[in-house]
């Protein structure tokens, strides 16, 4: 087989029919709904997935609208990065990661002979993608970023629990000076409220990063596949339950 060939298949935009129910009639429909996108082949795509009408249906019957939680691999060749969302429904964090790998595994070996998976990243909520896709495009570094948050929390514990609320990086309202977050009610999923990060705060981190005693501290606090401050906290939080 000529090299590239099944890299370049597995990779295009792809799509798959599914029968769906609509959630509030229940009316069944065919659908065609992305298994994954290629932005660099498709930057429309991109516009979609940020304006939520990927994998979005509307019922034909009652008109309601929903988007389908399937999962969705997102390719961006342009910055060697792959994201991976994997809706967890009602599943545990371990439960998804052990899924993921299970999946790594499946594209490692479609992968032609010499050429390695880019990054790929793995996101468990909508917004986690969304989130995660404006941070590429900012050349910001996801764990940093997760660090950060995991900075917000600590010093704001009264107020910002891991177990009500999420901390999402706000990039379209994030400036020169500053980065912005938004407070998620996990529950509600309402955004609640703003809080704000100086770059050159985050710029002191990548540079004490940087220096290599402190990298490996980084990646130890972040092992991945799941980067995610809140999930770190919520586990640090069940281990000390434990131990009490
Ligand atoms: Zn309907």
């Amino acid at each position: 087989m000529p090299p590239g060939d099944v890299h370049s298949m597995r990779t295009m935009s792809q799509k798959k029919t599914y029968t769906i129910a609509c959630p509030k009639c229940k009316a069944a429909q065919e659908e065609e709904l992305y298994e994954s996108v290629n932005v660099a082949e498709e930057p429309l795509l991109k516009e979609s997935l940020l304006q939520n009408r990927i994998n979005a249906v509307t019922c034909a019957e009652c008109g309601f609208s929903f988007r389908v939680d399937k999962p969705l691999l997102y390719h961006d060749p342009l910055h060697s990065a792959m994201i991976y969302y994997l809706p967890l429904g009602g599943a545990d964090y371990d439960k998804g990661e052990r899924h993921f790998r299970e999946f790594l595994g499946e594209m490692h070996t479609l992968m032609p002979d010499g050429l390695d998976l880019p990054d790929v990243h793995l996101v468990f909520s909508w917004a986690e993608l969304v989130e995660r896709v404006f941070l590429l495009e900012a050349d910001l570094d996801p764990r940093l970023i997760e660090y950060v948050k995991y900075i917000i929390y600590t010093k704001n514990s009264e107020r910002l629990k891991p177990e009500q609320k999420a901390i999402l990086f706000n990039a379209e309202d994030s400036t020169a000076e500053q980065f912005c977050f938004v407070i998620q009610d996990v529950a509600t999923r309402k955004l609640e409220s703003i809080l704000h990060y100086s770059r050159e705060a985050y710029e002191s981190l990548c540079e004490t990063f940087d220096q290599d005693e402190q990298t490996p501290m980084l990646l130890e606090m972040f092992p991945g596949p799941y980067v995610s401050a809140r999930a770190l906290l919520l586990r640090e939080t069940a281990e000390e339950d434990e131990d009490a």
